[in-house]
């Protein structure tokens, strides 16, 4: 099992700020800004390159709740969400995952 799946089972401990019977939200363990919170399907779909006709139901759910969380977290102000999808964008965890990032003015620099 991966490390996503071991989470999204609980046998690796998390602080969750959301779940459901399909996805689950937790914080970054090394937060990039005041507010990183982590969010994805309890299925193990490897990366955004994964994401097909029989899966995707799991990534609309994904961003129909993002901008709940968002506004749960307080992050009035914005928000950037990210997922790295393979090794020239750095993935380390290759289970599917969208960064929330806000909670400060971001940087500009996109890449
Ligand atoms: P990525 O580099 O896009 O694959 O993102 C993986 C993210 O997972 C990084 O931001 C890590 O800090 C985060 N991470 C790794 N292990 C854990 C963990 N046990 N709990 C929470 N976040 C984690
Ligand atoms: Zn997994």
């Amino acid at each position: 099992m991966c490390l996503f799946c071991k989470i999204a089972a609980g046998e690796i401990p998390s602080t969750k700020v959301y779940e459901d019977d399909q996805i689950l939200a937790f914080r970054d363990i090394a937060p990039m800004a005041p507010t990183h919170i982590l969010v994805i399907p309890k299925t193990h779909i490897p990366s955004v390159d994964g994401i097909t006709a029989e899966n995707s139901n799991l990534v609309a759910h994904i961003f129909e709740m993002i901008p709940k969380i968002a506004a749960e977290e307080g992050l009035t102000g914005g928000y950037r969400v990210v997922s790295n999808c393979g090794a020239d964008a750095g993935q380390t965890v290759h289970h599917l995952h969208f960064h929330i990032l806000g909670g400060k003015q971001l940087s500009t620099e996109m890449a």
